[in-house]
């Protein structure tokens, strides 16, 4: 079994679910007491949230690849950048490692294809909803994105920082969340991406009418197939 490089705490209540769920995935594959090899870095998120409302990408992007390369050195023979978000320095990282990096947004395309559906709506931060190095690189794949508006977007992005990212999870907000995920549905959308790695924690439990692409699951389950080939 190959080793599995985690660069977590993007936020660290996501990154407990892509620890569990490589493991439970390794258990259920391998049996017996059989559990992922994973080294992992968790940053301090304050620090990364903070360059993020900066726009001081080069600082992060800087510091994720010092980071990554710590992980290559301890033996990852992959990385996994347990955000969606952050994937917005995925080349500074790709270029610091010699190591595979498995990008959140390709592994979610990947499962998008498989379902044979094109046009899907998007959920994440509005970094992710907004910026092309998420949504074009899926458009890149034949993938045909939708955004909320950009009302429903404020309301997306403020839960995942100020209620997701601190485990807080309310009735509320879950309720806001299933209405905008239903208009994009009302609009067309076939699939709905969690394109944001909390998101599962809010409305993971609810029953949509298309499928769901949890890029947190979606992430995990590339991790282990890569480490078990
Ligand atoms: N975990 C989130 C994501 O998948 C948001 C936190 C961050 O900005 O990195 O985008």
């Amino acid at each position: 079994m190959k080793t599995i490089g985690l660069l977590g705490g993007m936020s660290w209540e996501s990154t407990s679910l892509y620890y569990q769920q490589m493991n439970q995935l390794v258990q259920r594959r391998l049996g017996g007491l059989h559990s992922a090899q994973i080294v992992m870095v968790s940053v301090d998120f304050a620090q990364i949230s903070q360059w993020q409302q900066q726009g001081d990408w080069q600082q992060a992007g800087q510091y994720l690849a010092e980071q990554a390369q710590y992980l290559q050195r301890a033996g990852a023979d992959c990385i996994i950048l347990c955000t969606n978000t952050m994937h917005k320095v995925a080349d500074e990282i790709v270029a610091a490692i010699d190591i595979p990096f498995i990008h959140i947004a390709d592994a979610t395309a990947q499962v998008i294809h498989k379902q044979e559906i094109s046009k899907v709506g998007l959920l994440g931060t509005a970094f992710t909803m907004q910026q092309d190095f998420y949504t074009g690189r899926l458009k890149q794949q034949g993938i045909e994105v939708m955004v909320p508006d950009l009302a429903a977007q404020e309301i997306v992005h403020q839960v995942i920082f100020n209620e997701l990212c601190k485990g807080q999870i309310r009735a509320e907000s879950k309720q806001q969340y299933i209405e905008i995920v239903e208009s994009l549905i009302r609009d067309g959308a076939q699939g709905i991406i969690f394109g944001c790695t909390e998101i599962c924690m809010l409305i993971g439990d609810v029953q949509f009418s298309v499928p769901i692409f949890d890029t947190t699951t979606t992430h995990a389950q590339a991790a282990v197939e890569f480490a078990l080939a």
